[in-house]
C-alpha cells in the first residue's frame, strides 16, 4: 500500500503557532523562502496579514477548523514543491492579478520590464503583437495600461489561450484579442508597431537542473527550446521584418548567453539591436528596430 501523504496537523489554532509550524515544515522541505511563503498562505487562506500576525504577538489570532484544514491542504501541496501560485490559482503581474494553471508559465518579475520597453515604443493608437502569450500577462498588462492601443496575443496552446481569455474577461479589456497560432501563422500579412515575445528559451541541459517547482509543475512547452534554447526565437526573428511596420520595434526575452547569436541574426535581417538588462542587471532582452 502506498504511504499515506504526510498530514500537517496544527496542535493549536493560533495564527502565530500555525505560522511557525508552516515555516518549519517549508524549511525542512528545502523551500527557498519558508517564512515568506508561510505568511502568504496565512494571509491568502486565513486572512491574517503578516502585520496582523506580528501585532497579535504570541497569543495569535484564532483560526477556525475549516480554515486550518484549507491551510493544511494547501501546505501539503506546497511540500510536494508545487508552486504557490498554482495552489492559490493566481499570480501578480504589474497591476494585474492573473489566473494561472499548469497550462501556463507563472509570470516572472523580469517580464514586467519587457512591458515597459514595449509600451515606451508604442505610438498613440498603435498596435502590439504578443507572441506566445501564455496567461496573457504581457498582452493584458499592455492593454490595461494603454487603452489607446490594439493588442493581439497569440499562443500555440489552446489550454493556455483559454486561461488568457479568462484573464481578459476578468479585467473586461476590450482592446485585446487572442488567436491560436504557431508563431506568426495566424497573422500572415499583418503588420504591427511593436512585437514582443517571451518564448521558451531554456536549454535541455539547463532544464534538467531547474528547481522542481519549474521542472515538474510548469509546462515544458513554455520553457524549453532546442538549439541552445534559440530555436523558436530564431524562427520568430527570421519573420520579424515582414510583420513590423517601418520604424517598428521588436523585443524578445532571452537568457544572457544567447545575446551574441540573436544580435548577429537580427543584424543579418537588417535590424539595429540593443541588449537590455533585467532587474538584477543581467542581459535579459534583445530589442530590434527597423531603420
Ligand atoms: N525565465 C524563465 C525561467 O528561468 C524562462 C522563461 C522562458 O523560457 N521564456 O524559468
Amino acid at each position: 500500500m502506498p504511504d499515506a501523504p504526510a498530514k500537517i496537523l496544527f496542535s493549536d489554532g493560533r495564527a502565530e503557532a500555525v505560522h511557525s509550524v508552516l515555516e518549519a515544515r517549508f524549511r525542512e522541505a528545502g523551500i527557498p523562502s519558508p517564512r515568506t511563503e508561510a505568511s502568504i498562505l496565512l494571509n491568502e487562506l486565513g486572512g491574517c496579514s503578516p502585520l496582523q500576525l506580528f501585532a497579535a504577538g504570541p497569543e495569535g489570532g484564532h483560526l477556525s477548523p475549516g480554515i486550518l484544514d484549507r491551510i493544511a491542504r494547501a501546505a501539503e501541496r506546497r511540500l510536494t514543491r508545487e508552486p504557490l501560485q498554482y495552489i492559490l490559482g493566481t499570480a501578480p503581474f504589474r497591476d494585474l492579478e492573473l489566473e494561472v494553471t499548469p497550462a501556463v508559465l507563472i509570470p516572472r518579475p523580469e517580464t514586467e520590464v519587457l512591458v515597459d520597453h514595449a509600451l515606451a515604443h508604442l505610438p498613440a493608437c498603435g498596435s502590439l503583437l504578443d507572441v506566445g502569450t501564455g496567461s496573457g500577462a504581457i498582452a493584458l498588462a499592455a492593454a490595461q495600461e494603454r487603452p489607446d492601443v490594439r493588442v493581439l496575443a497569440l499562443d500555440v496552446s489552446p489550454e493556455a489561450l483559454a486561461v488568457a481569455e479568462r484573464n481578459s474577461l476578468r479585467y473586461r479589456l476590450a482592446n485585446v484579442e487572442f488567436r491560436l497560432s504557431d508563431l506568426f501563422s495566424a497573422v500572415e500579412g499583418e503588420r504591427f508597431h511593436v512585437i514582443c515575445a517571451n518564448l521558451p528559451y531554456v536549454t535541455r541541459e539547463e532544464y534538467a537542473g531547474l528547481e522542481p517547482e519549474v521542472r515538474v509543475f510548469e509546462p515544458e512547452l513554455a520553457l524549453v527550446a532546442e538549439d541552445a534554447g534559440c530555436a523558436l526565437m530564431e524562427r520568430l526573428a527570421n519573420r520579424l521584418p515582414e510583420h513590423l511596420f517601418p520604424g517598428g520595434y521588436g523585443i524578445l526575452e532571452m537568457s544572457p548567453p544567447q545575446t551574441p547569436r540573436l544580435q548577429k541574426l537580427l543584424a543579418a535581417r537588417g535590424f539595429r539591436s540593443e541588449v537590455l538588462p533585467d532587474l538584477t542587471g543581467r542581459a535579459r532582452f534583445v530589442a530590434a528596430s527597423l531603420e
